[in-house]
């Protein structure tokens, strides 16, 4: 690790680090623990240890340090996740360092599109406040959007002209990043022998509004853009930048950056639909709304959400079209183990609307009233077949059978049924049981991961082991004084057993570990106490299951005495074996072995007496 890497590390605070990402709990007196981002779960299994500085997670196993957290999470090579958490922490940057030329320019040509997607984005905004963007600026005030949320959103105009945008960034890039950008259209064309030649760029978006896309730190990665032309000529209402390096659609929700807190504090996300939902409800002070862009939840975009909360409330346009997304988000939602509440608002408003024209308390109360998700559904089943025949009653049933089957807690399988029949009005036995049948086994999707923790079977001297070696709390003298203990002991087991005392005693403590927790100076950590993965991973869990110390200083003295007197046993019992399967009790080797016998008991009674 570089000088740099370890000055980030030593001041980084790994809790308020992942905290950033996940939701974190208290658990302990060093110990916080939250629900694992890098497998699924329902209850938390991942732990953040606040002074040893790493964090594990029981479930998967993941397991590493601040920099290990963030490269995964952000799917960033080691040197970025150091520089990232460094810019979390205000340090400042040194010049940078990359493990590889391809990573240096993966990571350049990110740089690259970052620095383009801010100066398109300043563009933008220019051009919404020039004479150019009158129109733009006369559609935004129309739908109510405030100069503060277009300030705050960044929100601009493309002007009507193919070669404004390109004109602007050709001076900052070369053509390949403004190519790889998405900002840019052209058209591939057959030169003279026939070859597909690239054509030249113009600009992608063109008299649109624009709403930048940001990842979550924030930085504009993508755009999606509002035509402002209404009829034939004006093209499709919305479009977006293409998948690119920085950008992949079904990895981004909108806003994320602006609600992850918000959502923390409240519990629960608001979904919308559309950015001018999104915008509209976020300026009200409802701060804790994403919106998906009106496509339905990817398992990406859930993974991104359940790192915030796994309680939505989903309020999606009623029309056809929002209530399919809505049916197909929920229902991986609900796959996934999220508790969902819908919003339908009266007089088939959208959330922007609703909220102009009955004012921001009355959207607060309709989301506070907000339906569980099997109730919507079943009143969604009886409009959608609606009458008391047997045959609407089937046709409700099986629309809402799939539903239920795909709900991982039994419990809530069971009440789904139970109120789907009472509400349906089905009184035939059969679909009863068919009700029940679904209630009974849930159907896809059948989480395999083990969420109980298992305990390490570490042994007790184990455990002492790398407590006692790792003691923070000790004064320099007691802590040298206790090393001592363990190193004499070490040295005298070695001599006197012969025999690899370490492994047969300690299990589970990997060859090599005692050996450097005993030498290990204070204040190392953990981190660089293992030499092996499998080692440091070990360290870290029994950090998490043994929690502090609270023993006193003679207790711990007390406790290596104990362990001598156990290994002193335990090769006693070795070597009286050894002398069963000598062939006389005269032999050379016989002898030696219960001189070594006598002398090893001798010893054994001498510290039984102490
Ligand atoms: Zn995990």
């Amino acid at each position: 690790m570089s000088d740099f890497a370890q000055t980030v590390k030593q001041q980084a605070d790994i809790v308020k680090v992942i905290g950033g990402y996940i939701r974190l709990r208290k658990a302990g007196a060093q110990n916080y623990s939250g629900l694992c981002p890098f497998h699924k779960e329902k209850s938390p299994s991942f732990s953040v240890h606040a002074s040893r500085q790493f964090y594990h997670c029981f479930g998967c196993g993941e397991s590493g340090d601040v920099f290990s957290f963030v490269s995964k999470i952000e799917n960033l090579s080691f040197p970025e996740a150091v520089r990232t958490v460094a810019q979390k922490c205000g340090i400042p940057l040194p010049k940078r360092e990359y493990n590889s030329p391809e990573e240096a320019a993966e990571a350049s040509q990110r740089r690259k599109l970052l620095d383009l997607h801010e100066a398109a984005t300043v563009f933008f905004e220019e051009q919404l406040r020039s004479p150019d963007g009158a129109l733009a600026r006369e559609y935004l005030t129309g739908r109510g959007v405030t100069p503060e949320a277009i300030k705050l959103f960044r929100i601009g105009y493309a002007p009507d002209n193919f070669n404004a945008l390109r004109e602007r960034l050709a001076p900052i890039a070369d053509a390949e990043t403004l190519r790889a950008s998405g900002l840019f259209s052209s058209k591939d064309q057959e030169d003279q022998v026939g070859n597909i030649v690239q054509g030249r760029l113009y600009d992608r978006f063109r008299k649109r509004i624009t709403f930048p896309i940001a990842n979550e730190s924030g930085k504009v990665i993508a755009f999606t853009a509002r035509s402002i032309d209404s009829g034939d000529k004006a093209g499709p209402k919305y479009i977006n930048s293409p998948e690119t390096p920085l950008y992949s659609k079904g990895q981004v929700l909108f806003n994320l950056d602006k609600a992850k807190a918000p959502m923390r504090t409240m519990e629960f996300a608001l979904l919308v639909e559309g950015q001018m939902d999104c915008i509209s409800v976020f300026m009200r002070g409802i701060q804790n709304v994403i919106a998906t862009s009106g496509t339905a939840f990817t398992e990406h975009q859930v993974a991104l959400l359940r790192r915030q909360t796994t309680n939505v409330v989903v309020n999606f346009d009623p029309d056809a079209a929002g209530a399919n997304a809505a049916e197909k988000s929920i229902a991986l939602l609900t796959e996934e183990g999220f508790t969902i509440k819908v919003v339908t608002l009266d007089g088939g408003l959208d959330p922007d609307r609703f909220i102009r024209e009955r004012g921001v308390e009355a959207y607060a109360a309709a989301i506070r009233s907000a339906r569980r998700q099997s109730d919507y559904l079943i009143d969604r089943a009886r409009q959608s077949f609606p009458g008391s025949s047997a045959e609407a009653k089937i046709k409700a049933m099986n629309y809402l059978l799939p539903h239920i089957r795909r709900i991982p807690q039994k419990l809530e399988r069971d009440q789904f049924a139970h109120d789907a029949a009472q509400k349906l009005g089905i009184d035939s036995s059969v679909l009863r049981d068919e009700l029940r049948q679904a209630a009974l086994k849930r159907q896809d999707h059948i989480d395999s991961h083990v969420e109980t923790r298992v305990g390490l079977g570490l042994s007790a001297f184990e455990r002492f082991f790398i407590e006692a070696a790792c003691n923070d709390h000790k004064s320099p003298d007691e802590y040298q004084e206790l090393h001592d203990n363990l190193r004499r002991f070490d040295e005298k087991m070695r001599t006197e057993a012969r025999i690899d005392w370490q492994h047969e005693v300690l299990r589970n403590l990997t060859a090599g570990l005692f050996e450097q927790l005993v030498a290990r100076p204070k204040s190392q950590d953990v981190e660089s106490t293992g030499v092996t993965e499998e080692q440091r991973v070990l360290l870290r869990k029994v950090f998490l299951e043994a929690g502090e110390s609270i023993r006193t200083h003679e207790q711990d003295l007390e406790i290596v005495r104990d362990l001598e007197i156990q290994a002193l046993r335990w090769t006693i019992a070795q070597k009286r074996r050894a002398l069963d399967v000598t062939t006389s009790r005269n032999s050379p080797e016989a002898i030696q072995i219960s001189q070594e016998i006598l002398h090893l008991e001798r010893k054994l009674r001498e510290l039984e007496c102490n």
